[in-house]
């Protein structure tokens, strides 16, 4: 995008946020609001109930002691690993949540 595009692009709020939940990072009216929003508060990578004990304890194995020093020890994939184990938690959250209480049907 050249300069002049670009200054457009900003005058009318239009840039380009890859975290973006609108357009992916393609580019659009909502980038910057996310971005701002992104500036103030971080997206969690992961969240734990901790008044589900069950969930406590299987999140240790994702983010615990050993985890932790699997990523940052030898070989490992430091915070890449972290953030890859903490999505994998996220999947499997829901997956348990789904199988706890499973759709009725009608
Ligand atoms: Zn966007």
């Amino acid at each position: 995008m050249d300069e002049r595009a670009k200054r457009a692009g900003e005058r009318i709020g239009i840039m380009k946020y890859e975290g973006c939940k609108w357009c992916c990072g393609e580019g659009c009216n909502q980038c910057k609001i996310e971005l701002e929003k992104a500036k103030k508060e971080p997206e969690p990578i992961m969240t734990i109930n901790m008044n589900d004990p069950d969930e406590v304890k299987f999140a240790r194995g994702y983010i615990g002691r050993e985890a932790m020093e699997n990523a940052f020890g030898p070989g490992g994939g430091g915070i890449q690993e972290i953030e890859r184990n903490a999505a994998i938690f996220e999947l499997i959250k829901v997956l348990r949540k789904q199988n706890l209480t499973p759709p009725t049907g009608s």
